[in-house]
């Protein structure tokens, strides 16, 4: 009678495959049709105040609609017939849809696993994700490194990986970065990307693992190209900045439009800092909040998070040789450039535009997507302490936030992430040439200065051989202890 027991048992621990279903439905309010800029106001405030994270509203200006989204009808029911009777609000404004079902996919396992089992055109979890450039780094040595830069809140425990529930996995709380760097073609500059500051954006890291996964087979099929970006440039990437706030929002008891971390610091009962708030540059300035409920609270500190603080400390570590940094969000279709604090220009406004009018080019050539270039503070709002600013007043030329695309919402089906991934690489070609046109003192630079750092500077990061293998050979420890367990149950039973 115990056997099926440790059947379950053994399926459930060697496969930890699932997927969860989270199915939100999304009002549109059609602000053309309103024309009243104290009651759209009052729509906004009135979803704040219930002050439930449960429920997103944001204004979109390019399609001149107020969008609400939840993964509770009966929120939205309310909310609507609030709109309805207290605000009067016409009904033929209001639009309600359900939105298709996006899953996270985990393809994660104890032990050997392919890398074919990892779909790189869906939503993965993080440890799958891991895993994948783990994998990279082992199958392509001469061009993929991968580096445990940080860790998050959430503590690792040995313990509840034995639970195969979905927070308890291993490696959730790791910051990996994927390296990309063809070593023998010398010194060059490096390109930062980032993916996931925001949990609810799937789209983001799915994006970023897409385009480091097309970099790599891209320059071993002698795509031009691509081979050529890897050769001029060296990319460090890392698909998924906010691990633990990621996590939550795709597990079963947790928020679907979750945005922030999940550190659980606070003088009340909020959770999370707005890690786009957090970075070191105008802290604390317009577009941040000081309530440690606002889902834009910005921590108790510049960097007090150990995500913004981890990345930031291993920019600075190659501070002088940054290129470029990009930061991946969504949704919205739009380039941005410092300063984010300020509708006040930075003083490479121009050359920013430039740069961004090139890469909004070469995205719109491959599927006709139109990008929005502009200044953070001019074009969207302010937004204090976030990272493109921060990575601008520490010396790297180039920096951008880029929203993707804009679909109404944060539920973006996975057939958007390939050709996603494909513009943007575009878009980085045609960049990339543009610079080196019109800015050529900028490679020239940044190639001195990493000459110059070559013969003296030490790496402080573990790569994966050493740290995250280890992390994994645990694992198999452990599953190597559960088979015995099962063996001695069956034996005596
Ligand atoms: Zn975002």
């Amino acid at each position: 009678m115990r056997l099926p027991l440790y059947i379950l048992l053994y399926l459930l621990v060697t496969s930890v495959t699932y997927s969860v279903t989270k199915r939100l439905e999304l009002t549109l309010v059609d602000l053309k049709k309103i024309n009243d800029e104290s009651l759209v106001k009052k729509m906004m405030y009135m979803v704040h105040s219930l002050d439930n994270p449960k429920v997103d509203i944001r204004r979109s200006k390019r399609t001149h609609s107020l969008i609400i989204e939840t993964e509770d009808p009966r929120l939205l029911s309310l909310i609507i017939h609030r709109f309805k009777t207290e605000l009067n609000i016409p009904p033929g404004a209001l639009t309600t849809r359900q939105l298709p079902e996006v899953k996270v996919k985990n393809t994660y396992r104890l032990h050997k696993r392919s890398l074919g089992e990892f779909d790189i055109t869906a939503y993965n979890s993080h440890e799958s994700v891991n895993d994948y450039l783990d994998e990279l780094s082992i199958s392509y040595p001469d061009l993929v490194t991968t580096k445990i830069i940080g860790y998050t809140h959430q503590n690792r425990s040995i313990k509840i990986l034995i639970n195969t529930h979905i927070d308890s996995a291993m490696y959730v709380n790791s910051l990996l970065l994927a390296q990309i760097n063809n070593q023998k073609s010398g010194a060059k500059p490096k390109v930062f990307i980032d993916g996931g500051q925001h949990a609810r954006e799937w789209i983001s890291p799915a994006v970023v693992t897409h385009m480091i996964h097309q970099l790599i087979s891209g320059y071993y099929k002698g795509d031009d190209r691509l081979r050529s970006l890897v050769t001029k440039y060296e990319f460090h990437m890392l698909p998924i900045l906010n691990p633990d706030g990621y996590v939550y929002s795709y597990s079963d008891h947790g928020i679907r439009l979750w945005r922030k971390n999940m550190n659980n610091v606070t003088t009340t009962n909020c959770t999370g800092v707005d890690l786009n708030r957090n970075w070191d540059f105008h802290w604390a300035g317009r577009g941040g909040s000081r309530d440690e409920c606002s889902i834009v609270y910005q921590g108790q500190s510049a960097f007090s998070e150990k995500e913004t603080k981890a990345t930031s400390d291993y920019i600075l570590s190659y501070q002088g040789q940054w290129h470029s940094y990009f930061s991946f969000h969504s949704f919205g279709q739009l380039i941005l450039f410092p300063y984010s604090h300020t509708a006040a220009p930075n003083p490479d406004y121009e050359k920013h535009r430039s740069a961004a009018k090139s890469l909004a080019a070469g995205i719109k050539s491959v599927n006709n997507r139109r990008y929005t270039v502009g200044a953070v503070g001019m074009i969207l709002y302010e937004a204090s302490g976030s990272s493109e600013s921060w990575a601008y007043s520490i010396g790297v030329p180039y920096s951008y936030t880029l929203e993707l695309p804009d679909l109404f919402t944060f539920v973006v089906p996975t057939d958007v992430i390939e050709p996603t991934a494909n513009e943007l690489l575009q878009g980085l070609v045609e960049y990339f040439q543009l610079i080196e046109e019109e800015d050529p003192k900028v490679y020239k630079q940044l190639v001195a200065n990493v000459t110059e750092s070559l013969p003296t500077r030490e790496d402080n990061y573990q790569t994966s051989d050493s740290l995250y293998s280890s992390e994994r050979r645990n694992s198999q420890n452990i599953f190597l202890l559960l088979c015995l367990t099962m063996m001695w149950g069956i034996i005596y039973y």
